[in-house]
């Protein structure tokens, strides 16, 4: 693809693949990632079983729109690392980590951009994450949009707050930048103990 070569540029991905080595799940750049053409509108996806990220060809538009995926995806790839989340079999596990690829992925930051310089709405991140959280769900997995909506809300407040590796929500780049450096910091401190 096009725009490959400038993913690991990305302070997003960096931070994340950072976070994942040191949670000891090294990325492979070329055995984690599979670029395939997908049905529909799907732009990526993440198969819990190989810890693979799929990233559609066919639908992703430009390198910002790949950013958004790779980062999205590399939340789950984290969640996966990190805890024993249960994809298949708790739905709330995968809201969860639907929650957190919206809020930290930028899914909802151009958006929200947007929205604050015209209406000055401060919660309209929050509406925008929990909607793109139930339609990633609702696009996976068999259920009805209630049953979808019952699990996001019940994790909500917890999964939106919790922004680890980025400790805060990375609305842009600079922030990316800012958190992957504090990330390095941390990092530093652990290794002199
Ligand atoms: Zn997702």
């Amino acid at each position: 693809m096009l725009f490959w070569s400038l993913i690991f540029m990305n302070p997003y991905v960096k931070l994340l693949l950072d976070a994942m080595k040191h949670s000891g799940c090294a990325v492979n750049k070329e055995r984690h990632f599979s670029c395939e053409d997908c049905n529909g509108n799907v732009s990526g996806g993440f198969d819990a079983s190989t810890s693979q990220i799929v990233l559609c060809q066919n639908n992703i538009r430009n390198e910002a729109h790949m950013n958004r995926v790779v980062t999205h995806e590399l939340v789950h790839a984290f969640d996966h690392c990190r805890a024993h989340v249960n994809w298949f079999t708790d739905v709330r596990h995968l809201a969860c980590s639907e929650v957190r690829a919206a809020n930290l992925s930028g899914d909802c930051s151009l958006v929200n951009e947007i929205f604050r310089l015209h209406f000055g709405l401060k919660r309209h991140h929050q509406t925008c994450v929990r909607d793109r959280a139930i339609l990633s769900i609702l696009a996976v997995r068999n259920i009805s949009k209630e049953v979808a909506q019952k699990a996001v809300d019940e994790v909500f407040e917890s999964c939106f707050n919790d922004q680890e590796p980025f400790g805060r929500i990375p609305h842009n780049k600079t922030y990316a930048r800012y958190a992957h450096r504090d990330f390095q910091n941390r990092d530093r401190y652990y290794s002199n103990i």
